[in-house]
């Protein structure tokens, strides 16, 4: 079996991110596990399904964001013994390893809602969620003259909690725009009991929900769909009634947790209902396996799962796992600092950071975020991505 000092799994935002730090480190043993051939931006899938970026903008291949010498294992992980310091993958290769690196990302559960997955990607269902179809997303958005669209989000974690939303607000500027607005009955369905967990941003968006005339649900969810009557089911969890809406357009998001073979498996946090691997919410070290580092979206830490919390993980990980090399104590610490770019028309958005403690956290302490602006419109748009691709991918920002 092969060993590779530092064992990568995932060549997502955090795996890369990671592996490009310890480049520059100097580490020269370096191993990830990928199976797959391209790497997503996610973020812009978002301005995709809203008609304000071309799909081709959100991807590279994975050898482009590989970092040079880094060795690329183009296999899927499929278990852990921690206990030997091993992974097994999906053609039976067993890699040993000094230091290991969780980074798989979540699993999208589609049967997790009753019809979703057969009705996802034709007749007026769409999901952002899934980049084939945030194209598809647009063209119903685009086509729309007069009838309902359902936004939907599911109860649980889900990868950047706004997006739900964001393509609500997205959709009905449109709308607005086109002058058909006023035809069109835009409802949104969210889980809890209010649009966002910083009181300041829910009410910026209570706003923008309300100058849309947008019909939001709270504490309600999608809990069946039938794809050819085109009937989504919403459950409203304070009443306990159900109510079958019809749909012209419907833009859901499915129900997300850790992926199998570790929600199953030795280092998922049994105190997790959604399989996430235990990690120190400061050190981001597994609390019963020093040599086993996460981050990133199946990192059971409390705060929201977005790439911005990962630029913020990857120095702190990297410190810790280079400290324990040379046989020093951690001692970087991760503040659950996270953000999430609120997109509520066409050039604007709110930028919404903080860390576990709900307390604000600004990148851009003179200007005010909480207000819809054009500049940050722009950041997420050009700014950002640039910054991902040659900054962080890089090991650099
Ligand atoms: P990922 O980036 O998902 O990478 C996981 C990688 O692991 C993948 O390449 C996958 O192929 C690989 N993998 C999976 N299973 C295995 C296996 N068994 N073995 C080996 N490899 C495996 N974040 C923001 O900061 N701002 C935003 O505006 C924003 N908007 C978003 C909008 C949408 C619609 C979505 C879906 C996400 C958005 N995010 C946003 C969230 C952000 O994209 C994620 O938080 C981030 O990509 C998570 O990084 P990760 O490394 O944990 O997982």
């Amino acid at each position: 079996s092969a060993h590779h000092q530092i064992l990568i799994i995932g060549g997502g935002t955090g795996g890369i991110t990671v592996a490009a730090r310890l480049r520059r480190a100097g580490l020269r043993d370096i191993a990830l596990l990928e199976p797959s051939d391209t790497h997503w931006y996610q973020p812009l899938w978002t301005l995709v399904g809203g008609g304000q970026a071309p799909l081709r903008a959100a991807l590279r291949t994975e050898a482009e964001v590989i970092p040079p010498g880094v060795r690329w294992l183009r296999e899927r992980a499929t278990a852990v013994d921690p206990a030997a310091r091993t992974v097994t993958t999906a053609t039976g290769r067993v890699l040993s390893y000094g230091r290991l690196v969780l980074a798989p990302g979540l699993s999208l559960d589609w049967d997790g809602v009753p019809g979703l997955a057969a009705a996802v990607g034709h007749d007026g269902v769409s999901s952002n969620y899934r980049p084939d179809l945030a194209p598809y997303t647009w063209e119903l958005i685009r086509r729309m003259r007069r009838g309902t669209a359902v936004f939907t989000m599911p109860s649980g974690p889900v990868k950047c909690g706004g997006a739900p939303q964001k393509i609500a607000y997205l959709a009905a500027d449109y709308w607005r725009k086109r002058g058909v607005l006023g035809a069109i009955r835009p409802v949104l369905a969210l889980p809890e009991s209010s649009l966002f967990k910083v009181p300041v941003f829910a009410r910026a968006l209570e706003q923008t929900a309300r100058r849309y005339g947008i019909e939001v649900r709270l504490q309600t969810e999608l809990t069946r769909l039938d794809g050819a009557a085109r009937e989504a089911e919403l459950t409203d969890h304070a009443t306990g009634t159900a109510e079958t809406i019809r749909y012209d357009l419907l833009h859901a998001v499915p129900p997300q947790h850790a992926p199998r073979w570790l929600a199953d498996g030795p280092l998922a946090d049994p105190a997790s209902p959604y399989g996430y691997v235990k990690a120190d919410p400061q050190t981001l070290q597994h609390p019963d396996f020093p040599e086993v580092f996460v981050l990133g979206d199946v990192a059971n830490l409390p705060t929201s799962k977005t790439g911005a919390a990962i630029r913020k993980q990857a120095p702190v990980l990297v410190g810790n796992l280079l400290a324990g090399l040379r046989g020093r104590p951690a001692t970087a610490r991760y503040d659950g600092y996270t953000s999430c770019p609120l997109v509520t028309a066409r050039h604007k958005m709110l930028l919404a950071e903080f860390d576990y403690d709900l307390r604000p956290a600004p990148s851009f302490p003179f200007l005010d975020t909480t207000r819809e602006r054009t500049d940050m419109w722009f950041l997420k748009r050009y700014g950002l991505p640039q910054l991902y691709f040659q900054g962080m991918l890089k090991g650099r920002a």
